[in-house]
């Protein structure tokens, strides 16, 4: 699909409009939703705006516990359908993360991804501008060329504040990790918390030049 046959009325709109929109272009089961579980709001918004979406987690056999539990919960109480992605069979619990991030995320993020992707037509993301300085421009519509499927960021012009009020309006839980200081949360091994102040995303990959795990290119 032609990226400007979307609506450009959805990068303005609420972000259940996207959720709508992409339903009735796409229908439910050509649709997945990929959520970190570092918070509530987009599978909230996903599930009660259409419900029986597809979630998926993509699970690197690091995610904190902590976040393991969140989605679990989030799952009995929002009654999300969620989908748990692993990595290839033959991907076993490792070093690589200690000698090579760019392999590590590519067999435990970027290749399940592309597999949960497989035969869709959308993919939606919880990508914000406000998470950080590599994502300021990130649009509410968008196409990812490699993976030749529509993308989706609903939540693209939410800011920290909204996030919060969408939060408490609908009386959401947190991941306890956010708490402990933990604002952009991953696997543990790649994942510190942050000072105040500091940039969000800060903790992810410190002390290295990398940004972003590849899902996102
Ligand atoms: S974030 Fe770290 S542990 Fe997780 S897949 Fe990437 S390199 Fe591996």
């Amino acid at each position: 699909m032609p990226l400007l046959t979307i609506p450009e009325s959805l990068e303005k709109g609420h972000p259940a409009d996207t959720f709508r929109w992409a339903a009735e272009q796409f229908g439910i089961d050509s649709i997945v939703v990929t959520a970190s579980f570092q918070n509530a709001v987009l599978v909230h918004m996903a599930a009660s705006t259409v419900p029986g979406i597809e979630i998926v987690l993509l699970d690197t056999q690091y995610l904190f516990a902590e976040t393991k539990w969140f989605a679990e919960e989030l799952t009995k109480k929002l009654d999300l359908n969620l989908r748990i992605v692993n990595p290839l069979p033959h991907v076993k619990a490792d070093n690589l993360w200690q000698v090579n991030l760019e392999g590590c995320c590519n067999i435990r993020k970027v290749e399940p991804l592309n597999r949960a992707l497989e035969g869709k037509l959308a993919w939606v993301t919880g990508l914000r501008r406000a998470d950080g300085p590599t994502r300021t421009n990130a649009r509410v519509r968008s196409f990812d060329i490699g993976r030749n499927i529509v993308k989706l960021n609903p939540l693209a012009a939410y800011t920290d504040d909204d996030m919060m009020h969408y939060a408490q309006l609908h009386e959401l839980p947190s991941n306890p990790l956010t708490e402990r200081g933990y604002p952009s949360i991953g696997c543990w091994p790649c994942t510190r918390p942050v000072a105040t102040g500091e940039d969000k995303r800060g903790g992810r990959w410190a002390g290295t030049t990398k940004t972003e795990c590849g899902i996102h290119a």
